[in-house]
């Protein structure tokens, strides 16, 4: 259960696949493999592994930890498999973003800075359109409207292995009957962050990932993410039932 993992100082070897994993992702739109890896840092397959599962403990990746390939899932903001959010840049596919909160930081990344990348994605109830343009952290347009992210996970859920939960439950919705509708049709209930509520919590995340090649050690806690998300205005009550 990595939460609350005491901040650690990331190895060498960590923060140089890590920088290299941003820079593979953000030119090819797909993650390196470990022959990747190999050629631009020299790592052997042992060396990758182990900084790749320091990465996940960081919660800056997502690997397959019992596959042979180190089977890279994700490293926000990005997924190496479908998800609800399709990233495109300079007019074409790219990428899949990790999520929807994701999507609001994802512009941010220094090769897109400055470029307006749009997001084809769906309300989460009834699968109908929603695109969002931004360009860095900035809201350019949206369509048919600004939508909410229903986030349906509890922060006290977050990361119980890996992110792959938490992601998987941060979904836009176009308003907040959908949201309901959601609800009920997973059984669960959530939260609702409008996008200026989304960009104050992905802010600090936008502003560093990449930009700071130290970056540190971000752990997941809980009490306090949540107290954070109420003081951007958030309904937080789901959270502290
Ligand atoms: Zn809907």
């Amino acid at each position: 259960m990595p939460q609350n993992v005491p901040a650690f100082t990331w190895t060498d070897d960590a923060v140089r696949l890590r920088a290299f994993v941003y820079e593979f992702w953000c030119e090819h739109g797909v993650g390196p493999n470990l022959r990747d890896v190999h050629e631009a840092l020299g790592m052997s397959r042992r060396q990758a592994l182990q900084a790749y599962k320091e990465l996940e403990l960081g919660t800056i990746c997502v690997i397959d930890t019992e596959s042979l390939n180190g089977n890279l899932l994700k490293c926000q903001p990005f997924s190496s498999f479908p998800s609800q959010v399709k990233a495109y840049v300079d007019g074409r596919f790219h990428s899949f973003a990790g999520c929807a909160m994701e999507s609001v930081a994802y512009p941010k990344m220094p090769p897109f800075s400055g470029k307006e990348v749009r997001f084809e994605s769906f309300c989460a109830c009834c699968l109908a359109p929603v695109t969002t343009v931004a360009k860095d952290l900035d809201l350019v347009s949206a369509d048919p409207h600004p939508p909410l992210i229903h986030v349906s996970l509890s922060p006290f859920e977050w990361n119980n292995v890996d992110i792959t939960r938490m992601c998987d439950s941060m979904n836009f919705v176009l308003d907040a009957d959908h949201a309901e509708r959601f609800e009920a049709q997973v059984g669960r209930r959530g939260v609702l962050f409008t996008l200026d509520q989304a960009r104050g919590l992905v802010r600090g995340t936008a502003d560093s990932r990449m930009w700071d090649a130290h970056w540190g050690v971000v752990p997941v806690m809980p009490e306090i993410i949540i107290d954070f998300a109420a003081s951007l205005g958030v309904d937080v009550t789901a959270w502290r039932a």
